[in-house]
């Protein structure tokens, strides 16, 4: 299977179409998720991103009135969902690695199955704050950002792994994606110091970068700009969500950190449902889609979020 970094090369110019899958709740069919991934098959995906989640901290009420704390996962399943998709599209997965919840050694031991599977790919990212913390603490023994799970991953791609000391191991071959904020990461206290902390990332070794999700093209051509005047020369993906319902004017920007802009915004308040905010969400993402492919972005990266209807339409459009 190949790179990200090949697919993007061979594209030569073209602007390519990926998508981004969630593992389904602890419990649920895998056949749903695989079911929704099926008519997206149509435009050629030649990589499909898996999210990854960490642990959680739940309190759960007991019959005789005290109360369990329990750490579970909600959605796990990342590297076997990355392996059916491998093993039914022959499409190449990028599973996301994080550092929260992981040491060092688990990480290396994550990253070793991923390699006996034929996975040439990673996404690197910190992760979020395990729920329902507001701060992200590292594991003892494990990574407080991403540019440091970086540097284990690009140091297994030269043969170094922990613990082995000079003597030179069989070399993985991990192609390393980042992530990056347009509208900056919400903990970084300006722009300038979330793009010291980017370019970082690429000098430790990663490939490319998928940025956040933005809802105005105008501030992902200002950040690549910013990246190229810093010397950061990397394909930069765009990340784009197609809003689903009128309540996601609220929960996304909040969730995410970004503004909406006004027209959009005026647009989806004007909406007397969910169907028609959909219908705006989905003409929206195409003229986003056609505005940034007329742009020649290296390739649009679609946040699916379980469902695939909207994603079809935006593409049978754009591609
Ligand atoms: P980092 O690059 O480590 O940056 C985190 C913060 O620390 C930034 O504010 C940065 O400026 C600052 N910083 C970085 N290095 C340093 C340093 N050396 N010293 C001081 N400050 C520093 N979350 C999940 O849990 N699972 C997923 O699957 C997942 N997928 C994602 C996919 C994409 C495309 C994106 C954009 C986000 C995803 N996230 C996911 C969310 C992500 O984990 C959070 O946004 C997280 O808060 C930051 O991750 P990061 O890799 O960008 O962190």
């Amino acid at each position: 299977m190949a790179k990200v970094s090949d697919h993007i090369r061979q594209a030569n110019g073209k602007t390519i179409f990926s998508i981004e899958v969630i593992p389904p709740i602890k419990g649920d069919n895998l056949k749903n998720l695989l079911d929704n991934i099926e008519p997206l098959m149509e435009f050629r995906p030649p990589f499909i991103d898996v999210t990854y989640h960490r642990e959680e901290y739940i309190e759960r009420p007991e019959p005789d009135g005290t109360i369990k704390k329990i750490v579970t996962r909600k959605r796990p399943g990342t590297v076997g969902i990355c392996a059916a998709i491998l093993h039914r599209f022959g499409v190449d997965p990028v599973p996301h690695v994080l550092c929260g919840g992981f040491t060092k050694d688990e990480t290396e031991d994550f990253l070793i199955d991923l390699n006996y599977l034929g996975i040439d790919n990673v996404l690197v990212l910190r992760g979020d704050p395990a729920k329902p913390f507001d701060t992200f603490k590292p594991k003892t023994n494990g990574y407080s950002y991403a540019s440091e799970l970086v540097r284990q991953v690009a140091n297994m791609n030269r043969g170094i792994y922990l613990h082995e000391g000079e003597t030179p191991m069989t070399p993985s071959n991990f192609c390393i994606g980042v992530a990056a904020y347009p509208e900056k990461h919400f903990e970084a206290i300006d722009h300038d110091t979330d793009f010291n902390y980017l370019k970082l990332k690429i000098e430790n070794g990663a490939d490319y970068i998928v940025t956040q999700m933005f809802f105005d093209n105008r501030k992902y051509f200002d950040f690549v700009k910013r990246c190229r005047q810093e010397g950061i020369t990397v394909p930069i993906i765009p990340g784009l969500k197609p809003l689903t319902t009128r309540r996601q004017l609220q929960v996304l920007p909040r969730l995410f950190h970004l503004e909406m802009p006004s027209d959009f915004v005026k647009a989806v308040e004007a909406c007397e449902n969910d169907t028609q905010a959909r219908q705006v969400g989905i003409e929206w993402c195409i003229q986003q889609s056609r505005e940034l492919t007329k742009a020649g972005v290296p390739g649009l990266h679609f946040y699916t979020m379980g469902k695939s209807d909207n994603i079809v339409k935006i593409a049978q459009a754009v591609f």
